[in-house]
């Protein structure tokens, strides 16, 4: 069968994948297993997405039950999953509006526009350019991809979106310097996912929000990956104690489908007008149906057992012989080995482990339900494959 699979895919979906030499056929939390029934342990939740593993039976519950009674309308009218979750986004985060998009990219053209309305209106037309951090990842679209800070990104497909200038992380003094009468908004990671699951400093951070303040500059945290739990918080913001203009989000809010989210503040919330914004599937009933059973399991105990859980991992995962460096935060985890990170993503695959890459290291996006038997089987598979 997989060879099948393998062969109509080469054949026929387009060549943009490097795909690892699997299918996955059906699992059950963090446990998957191949079309040769072999099993894996999973600490991928295919990047970031699926927030309780995978045939989550509370998720499945809350989809069939909006399946049989409305899978689409369109936004002309209200839906109630949609506003529901709308509510329950807010009330968890003090934010006060919410728009749905389709993806993480999505998100963020969304809260770009927003900013640079915002400043139009108040301001100039001219006011109009984003800081975004060096090594940065923003999304795929023309806009995003210029917004996303690595050189690596910037070729092919000209002429890109104008407008964005990069600071390095971590350095106060480099995002001053980047800030002119031209600037309407910051917007950053506060983990860099895709960077290599690298933290900001705290005290950075808040420097950078109260810059944001003082010169009326929107800051936009993009949180596609580190919201919706990942880091052992809510929202990534809420553990480093700011309050964002606006909070964009998506991979793990949809559990499992696509769901995008631009959170706005008192500030932002009603920048966006009738017609100024919209899209079609956007926060349809099913979707978001799937995103309020995942947003409302995400009580502050559950929040708790994320940081242990990772904290465990990482403690873990020092110990190991060849592995130069851990960092992250909650279970969002990078894993620097001296070997090549391609290679012991593939050696784990065949041991029955499936992690990523992000940029030289290993990153591990477990479902956050793992148990601990998963767990421990996965880094007992992780630490034979790093060490031999
Ligand atoms: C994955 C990711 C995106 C892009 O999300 P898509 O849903 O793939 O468009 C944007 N920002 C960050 C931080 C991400 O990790």
């Amino acid at each position: 069968m997989f060879d099948e699979i393998k062969s109509l895919d080469n054949t026929y979906v387009a060549n943009t994948y490097n795909r690892f030499n699997v299918a996955f056929k059906c699992g059950k939390g963090s446990t998957l297993y191949d079309f040769n029934d072999k099993k894996y342990i999973d600490f991928s939740s295919g990047i970031g997405v699926n927030a309780f593993g995978v045939c989550d039976p509370e998720w499945n519950k809350a989809l069939t039950e909006q399946i049989a009674r409305l899978s689409h309308m369109s936004n002309l009218y209200y839906t109630l999953p949609q506003a529901q979750l709308a509510h329950l986004l807010c009330s968890k985060t003090g934010m006060k509006k919410v728009f749905f998009a389709n993806s993480g990219a999505e998100a963020n053209e969304g809260a770009i526009k927003t900013a640079r309305k915002y400043s139009h209106d108040k301001y100039n037309e001219f006011r109009s350019e984003i800081i975004t951090l060096v090594n940065s990842f923003h999304g795929r679209t023309i806009t995003t991809l210029k917004a996303t800070g690595q050189d690596v990104f910037h070729k092919n497909f000209y002429p890109f979106t104008e407008g964005f200038d990069y600071a390095k992380a971590n350095d106060i003094e480099d995002v001053k310097s980047k800030i002119t009468d031209k600037t309407c908004a910051i917007m950053m990671e506060l983990v860099q996912g895709e960077g290599g699951v690298l933290p900001l400093d705290k005290e950075f951070v808040k420097e950078v929000e109260k810059i944001a303040k003082e010169k009326d500059l929107i800051l936009i945290i993009d949180e596609v990956q580190t919201g919706n739990g990942r880091t052992g918080y809510l929202y990534a913001y809420q553990g480093f104690g700011i309050n964002p203009d606006i909070v964009t989000t998506a991979k793990g809010i949809g559990g499992g489908l696509p769901l995008g989210a631009i959170l706005f503040n008192e500030k932002t919330e009603k920048v966006l007008g009738f017609g100024d914004h919209a899209t079609t599937f956007g926060g349809n009933p099913i979707v978001t149906a799937g995103a309020i059973s995942i947003i409302e399991r995400m009580t502050p105990e559950f929040l708790e057992s994320v940081q242990l859980k990772g904290k465990y991992i990482m403690e873990f995962c020092k110990e190991i012989k060849n592995v130069e460096s851990v960092s992250g935060m909650g279970m969002m985890i990078g894993v620097k080995t001296n070997k090549p990170a391609r290679d012991v993503v593939a050696k784990c695959l065949e041991n029955g482990l499936v992690v990523l890459t992000a940029k030289d290291k290993i990153r591990f996006l477990p479902p956050l339900n793992i148990t601990l038997e998963e767990m421990e089987e996965g880094l007992k598979i992780f630490k034979k494959v790093v060490e031999e």
